[in-house]
């Protein structure tokens, strides 16, 4: 890119950063559909509402998440940064942030370090309000360098505000003012919320199946939500996998898509579950399997957050 242009650029990242990246703007955010009083709400407005919260929840765990914090999955290098790109149509921040300060809330889940424990930092802090802390506006790009070395990725996630302004556009372009405030604006502040519900909810409601030694949890409801991530017990017991429900009854939306996209070609080497984890609360089944139990791998695990190779499904 001619020099003159990324300077450019970075400029605009920092005005955009300045003007919309605080707390109040955060808040205002929050009123703006109701411009939608003055100009009125067609159907056409509610089924985008209802379509951009499906479309940016699925790429918000299946990209942010389970791609790239975890790896859960393999993508090519054009996939790789379409999956970024409609991540931070949510506006949640570049990717590398996103996922580097997930892998944190893993290896320091809910001790005094985590970035959002509800346990430690109470409902508000660890929903919202860790987001606008100092301490984590900085990207921890020594948490994901194995994405930072990409420079696409650098680009994308430095330039975060290209996403949402894009899709904000193409809302308006679509369905005019109406479809700008409740197309838009409306399943933006929607998706916030039912993202951060992760962060907080799952650390305090449902069930627990696994002993991970935080206070992740199971819950059905969330689960439907956010398309899948409410199986969060599961997932801190064994972050790796693709899918998030193990067993047929937990319904994991974003898993059934990324199925599907395997059998299309885009998406790769999905990684399952191993037998020694799934079955870790049920001593005869591991027994039969002739499976030592999962414990004993996690403790490989959280030595290693990060290294791969041991985890060879079984
Ligand atoms: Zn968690
Ligand atoms: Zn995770």
């Amino acid at each position: 890119m001619p020099k003159k242009m990324t300077k450019y650029l970075n400029q605009a990242s920092l005005w955009f950063n300045r003007w919309f990246g605080g707390e109040q703007m955060f808040i205002l955010l929050h009123f703006i559909p109701l411009f939608a009083l003055y100009t009125g709400v067609n159907a056409i407005d509610w089924l985008m509402c209802a379509i951009l919260y499906l479309l940016r929840m699925f790429f918000i765990t299946a990209g942010y998440h389970r791609y790239f914090a975890h790896r859960a999955f393999k993508l090519n290098r054009f996939w790789q940064f379409i999956f970024a790109f409609m991540a931070e149509t949510s506006g949640q921040k570049g990717v590398l942030w996103w996922s580097g300060h997930h892998r944190e809330h893993h290896r320091l889940s809910d001790t005094k370090a985590d970035p959002h424990s509800l346990k430690q930092h109470g409902f508000w802090e660890s929903h919202i309000g860790w987001i606008f802390n100092p301490k984590y506006k900085a990207v921890p790009i020594d948490k994901i360098k194995d994405f930072a070395k990409y420079p696409e990725i650098r680009f994308i996630s430095k330039h975060d505000w290209i996403p949402p302004w894009t899709l904000g556009v193409v809302s308006w372009l679509i369905g005019g003012w109406s479809g700008l405030w409740i197309g838009f604006f409306l399943s933006t502040v929607i998706t916030y919320h039912s993202t951060f519900t992760i962060n907080s909810l799952t650390h305090k409601w449902g069930k627990k199946r696994y002993e991970t030694g935080d206070d992740s949890k199971n819950h059905w409801l969330l689960a439907l939500t956010t398309l899948g991530e409410g199986w969060h017990n599961n997932h801190h017991f064994y972050q790796h996998s693709a899918r998030m429900g193990w067993f047929w009854y937990e319904i994991d939306i974003t898993y059934m898509v990324l199925k599907v996209l395997s059998w299309l070609g885009i998406v790769k080497d999905l990684r399952p579950v191993p037998k020694q984890f799934k079955y870790a609360h049920r001593p005869e089944k591991l027994a039969a399997l002739g499976l030592q139990n999962a414990s004993v791998s996690r403790v490989k695990v959280k030595k290693q957050p990060h290294s791969f190779s041991d985890l060879t499904p079984a």
